[in-house]
């Protein structure tokens, strides 16, 4: 490298920003990337001509495509359809679909780009991609979802499949709405595969799928905590969110020992300061998954809670943050309010949901802190091992996979600390999960030439 790492980050920027214009999300994704691996690529000259890090960043395929479909009055609807295909060096394209009104193509790309590192890191062999719709299923009918759900899917299908491409769940697609798409693959494929992901237990899909995001998120934790000689029990938990993964965040940390005080949605926050017990997540999950109601309904139901309309939880005293929610979801006053009250470990459950500048403050204060990509890899590891089970045509018992969900979130802390330990001995995880997600898939490329 002629220049400095820093020199090497600003023209590298500079030039993805000039290509891809008007996508600040995905800009915010690649830059931390860069900025984490520059010193390490400036070491190596054959990843510099072999212009590695040029083609990551550079999806191999990007497909949109109109998404028509009939609502309940009879009327047509137009909605976009994407699959963002980025990195295919170790394994067939995997990542969710997400349906949201603010789904474009700087989202998913930002996606899809950390999805390649997450599923390195996970060390199964799955290639990197995401993909979903501007289709917002709230308030929406059942009948109108899966009309949705066909169209998308009428169209997908030409793109993905089992050894392609195999999506999953995200934001706004739940089990629901992987049962619509799976039905209309298979319906036009005429084909049983395990091209989707998060199937239900009796139709392909593995043991605790829906709860393997949560989980490995406060497994994770586990091992961030242990390795400050600590644990999770005792302490007091702030999540934002309270869908998929928040849920099970919550179901776990509360079995760990620990107290889940908030949880969120778009609208605002509840704080329970009693602590959401099981019996209380059991109702949370009726009131979302069944009956798809608003949170601040928890506060009507437990009146020792209070509801925050248009708040999120950040400023309530915690030790342990988990954002579960969305990206960008926690900036640096939220960072600056959770060190002033002395919260020692955040772990992100979401996709980049804290911002460069609260990432910047929690290290500077060397809180605890897991991005996504590393601390959220439970549930694209456990769709790799439904990918294992649907080939194998056989399923695995819940304790089975739950050890081998635990056993890769294990592995992945240790790759965190072994790229990312300081000389002062600080682990910064961003950078151990940026190299040793990228490792694997730089050395694939490398042997796969110039593709
Ligand atoms: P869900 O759709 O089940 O839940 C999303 C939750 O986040 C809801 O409570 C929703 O509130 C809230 N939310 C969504 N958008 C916003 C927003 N703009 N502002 C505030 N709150 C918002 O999604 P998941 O739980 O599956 O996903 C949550 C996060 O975790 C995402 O970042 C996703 O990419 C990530 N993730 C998910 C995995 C999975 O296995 N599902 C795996 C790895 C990461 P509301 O109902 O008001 O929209």
């Amino acid at each position: 490298m002629e220049t400095s790492p820093e020199r090497y980050v600003e023209t590298f920027m500079a030039q993805l920003i000039a290509r891809n214009p008007n996508e600040p999300e995905f800009h915010q994704a690649v830059r931390e990337v860069a900025e984490s691996l520059a010193p390490h690529i400036a070491a190596s000259p054959v990843l510099q001509r072999m212009k590695i890090l040029e083609r990551i960043a550079e999806p191999e395929r990007v497909v949109i495509f109109r998404v028509p479909w009939l609502n309940d009055r009879g009327e047509i609807e137009v909605n976009r359809g994407y699959r963002v295909q980025m990195n295919s060096a170790i394994g067939p394209y995997k990542g969710g679909i997400r349906f949201h009104a603010s789904v474009n193509l700087s989202i998913l790309k930002f996606l899809a780009f950390e999805q390649t590192f997450k599923n390195s890191l996970t060390t199964l062999p799955m290639g990197g991609g995401k993909g979903g719709s501007d289709f917002n299923p709230k308030g929406r009918s059942d009948n109108e979802v899966m009309k949705f759900c066909q169209s998308f899917m009428t169209e997908l299908q030409r793109h993905i499949g089992q050894d392609t491409d195999v999506p999953a769940g995200d934001i706004g697609v739940g089990g629901r709405e992987i049962g619509y798409l799976f039905g209309q693959y298979k319906r036009l494929r005429n084909e049983f595969t395990g091209t989707l992901t998060g199937k239900g237990r009796d139709w392909g899909g593995s043991p605790l799928r829906p709860e393997a995001t949560g989980y490995g998120v406060c497994y994770f934790a586990e091992e961030m905590l242990a390795a400050r000689g600590d644990k999770l029990a005792g302490k007091t938990v702030c999540i934002s969110g309270s869908g998929n993964v928040a849920q099970y965040a919550c179901e776990k940390a509360t079995q760990l020992g620990a107290k889940v005080v908030t949880l969120s949605d778009s609208s605002g926050f509840v704080h329970d300061p009693e602590g959401i017990d099981a019996a209380k997540l059991e109702y949370v999950m009726e009131l979302k998954n069944v009956f798809r109601g608003r949170i601040k309904e928890y506060a009507d139901r437990y009146p020792q809670a209070t509801y925050h309309p248009g708040e999120r939880p950040w400023n309530v005293p915690c030790d342990v943050a988990m954002p579960c929610a969305t990206q960008n979801e926690l900036d640096g006053d939220n960072a600056q309010a959770l060190v002033d009250h002395g919260c020692m470990c955040v772990v992100e459950g979401a996709n980049m949901p804290s911002t460069p500048e609260a990432i910047r403050i929690f290290q500077q204060h060397k809180l605890l802190y897991a991005p996504g990509k590393a601390a959220n890899a439970g549930g694209v590891a456990t769709s790799g091992l439904e990918m294992c089970q649907n080939s194998m045509r056989l399923t695995w018992t819940p304790e089975e996979v739950d050890a081998k969900l635990h056993g890769i979130m294990r592995n992945i802390h240790a790759v965190c600390v072994q790229y990312g330990t300081q000389p002062d001995g600080y682990v910064n995880y961003v950078v151990g999960a940026n190299i040793g997600g990228f490792m694997k898939v730089a050395n694939a490329m490398l042997a796969q030439g110039c593709v």
